[in-house]
């Protein structure tokens, strides 16, 4: 037996049938997970992490939930990766793109059994999915050239994107906030100056958009409570040194009064440095660290508003919006890039105080405040508002518009299903698999609102069969429906990146036919 090992040690390896068995059932138990989140009836999760804290996540998204497992499954994983990369290059999507994924494996597994080759299989996946690439890109629309049009379709886009997520309830509300944002951002893509505040309290109705940045800080006592055409110094520079702090080193002394002598010295210099910073001419300084009493009675002296221990976050966002670079040393005034805004006061968000700076540099930068009863709704609230801003912004660049509810998976499986019938040989069997794993995406959907997915998915057919339809599955009155009319509208990028995606992971696994486990490397014992 020993003889016959290729792989040293523990090193595992699975070959032909068994390694694909493997893989075809992680990604389809992968798939099977996040199935029941999908569409606006879908369920949520709980996620409960086993470390300190035991923290508690409430979340519908696809994303969200496979990065928080953790697995073994090698295929598993592949899936786990492309929902992440269609989170991040898209925000949507998530979800259908391992539905749809874990269909075209359930759908080769099939195949496999009936003794057609995994080459086959992908070479007709590939025709299928260039047939289908190509249906959506003929009945994708453009409005760009029509601003109220595009508008429109930006909200119909963004209820779509939150009608699946706990902001459904509110979702005009937030559709409209998202909408407003994105529009601020003048096609760019850079969803950094769109910051987003949580603050517990209130409902999620009460949250809101407001031009300019807030600072979750308060103003400190004695400190102008109101600035106009501010100057801002942004900084991370210890301030806290207006006591004997030294570790390290030792110094001997002989009485009382020398500490007192040393504690001068050490105060003299902060001294000086505050006068260096008050040099550059600014009205208020924003600093990372703690700025101790004194400093602090020195910059309130001088009218200058000094706000200490500013998140990192917090800071980099607020040199950026002010058009300000974060200093560290002050002894070149010019060097120094001071950020700008016209009015610094403190506002009130429930019972919070909290700093908000207007009329900053970078126009487009913006503040969305979130309320809602608990910070796990909050945490929800944020990423469904996340998806949709990031949705948003892509379709502002690439502005074509597909119809929602299960309408795109329908044309696409019709010319797929004619290509099969059009195809010669071994690879239609494959083709049509392919239509029919689109078609589980609004079975699913519908399966998940507690409806008859056989009888609607048939009508829906028949309702394609047509020239033109804009049909799909109406989640409301439980029949198929009018997808223009209802305004359930989505994104063409998205819808792409989820036909692309699925179909190069599911490649990507019928290609395995060997899974090789390495056995960890052993530590050397050491003397
Ligand atoms: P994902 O993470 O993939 O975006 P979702 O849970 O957001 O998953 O579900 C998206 C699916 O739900 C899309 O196929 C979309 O067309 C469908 N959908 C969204 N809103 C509606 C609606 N009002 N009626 C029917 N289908 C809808
Ligand atoms: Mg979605």
């Amino acid at each position: 037996m020993a003889a016959a090992r290729l792989l040293k040690d523990e090193a595992t390896e699975e070959k032909g049938d068994r390694a694909r068995m493997a893989s075809f059932i992680g990604a389809m138990a992968i798939a099977d997970l996040v199935k029941t989140t999908l569409g606006p009836k879908g369920m949520d999760k709980i996620l409960q992490s086993t470390g300190r804290g035991r923290n508690v996540t409430v979340t519908n998204d696809g994303a969200t939930i496979l990065k928080s497992l953790h697995i073994d499954n090698p295929a598993a994983k592949v899936l786990v990766d492309i929902s992440k990369v269609q989170d991040d290059e898209v925000g949507d999507g998530t979800t259908s793109v391992v539905v749809l994924a874990g269909e075209l494996l359930r759908e080769a597994e099939k195949l496999v059994n009936q003794k057609i080759h995994p080459m086959t299989i992908i070479a007709g996946y590939r025709m299928a999915a260039e047939c289908a690439r190509n249906a959506l890109l003929l009945k994708a629309k453009d409005n760009k050239q029509d601003p109220d049009k595009f508008k429109s379709d930006l909200m119909k886009i963004a209820m779509t994107t939150l009608s699946s997520k706990i902001l459904s309830q509110d979702k005009e509300h937030f559709a409209k906030l998202a909408v407003d944002a994105v529009l601020r951002l003048k096609g760019s893509t850079n969803l950094e100056s769109i910051q987003i505040i949580k603050k517990a309290g209130g409902s999620l109705k009460d949250s809101f958009l407001d031009e300019g940045f807030v600072l979750d800080k308060k103003i400190g006592i004695g400190q102008p409570k109101r600035i106009e055409n501010a100057k801002i110094l942004v900084a991370n520079t210890a301030m806290d040194t207006d006591k004997v702090k030294i570790y390290g080193a030792r110094v001997r002394v002989d009485s009382m009064a020398k500490v007192a002598e040393i504690e001068g010295a050490e105060k003299e210099k902060m001294k000086q440095k505050v006068q260096k910073i008050i040099a550059h001419g600014i009205n208020c300084f924003v600093n990372r660290q703690l700025i101790y009493n004194f400093p602090e009675e020195l910059f309130a002296d001088a009218g200058i508003l000094a706000i200490e221990h500013a998140d990192f976050d917090g800071i980099e966002r607020l040199a950026l919006v002010t058009g300000g670079e974060i200093a560290s040393t002050f002894d070149n005034p010019e060097s120094v890039k001071l950020g700008h805004c016209k009015l610094i006061e403190e506002i009130m968000i429930g019972e919070d105080k909290l700093i908000h700076f207007s009329g900053v540099e970078m126009g487009q930068a913006c503040t969305v405040v979130l309320r809602g009863a608990s910070s796990h709704v909050l945490d929800e609230a944020e990423r469904s508002l996340h998806d949709a801003l990031c949705v948003l912004s892509q379709t502002v660049n690439d502005s074509r518009v597909l119809l929602g509810g299960g309408w795109p998976e329908m044309v696409m499986a019709k010319e797929v299903d004619e290509l099969a019938r059009k195809t010669p040989g071994k690879k239609s069997h494959a083709i049509e698999a392919f239509s029919r794993s689109l078609q589980a995406i609004p079975t699913i959907i519908a399966d998940n609102a507690g409806l008859d997915s056989a009888e609607l998915i048939s009508q829906l057919r028949a309702e394609h069969h047509k020239d033109t339809t804009s049909a799909g599955i109406n989640i409301i009155s439980g029949g198929v429906g009018d997808m223009d009319k209802l305004g359930v509208s989505e994104s063409f990028k998205v819808k792409q990146a989820v036909l692309l995606s699925a179909t190069e992971a599911a490649e990507m696994i019928l290609r395995v036919d060997e899974i090789i486990t390495c056995a960890p490397r052993k530590r050397e014992d050491r003397m």
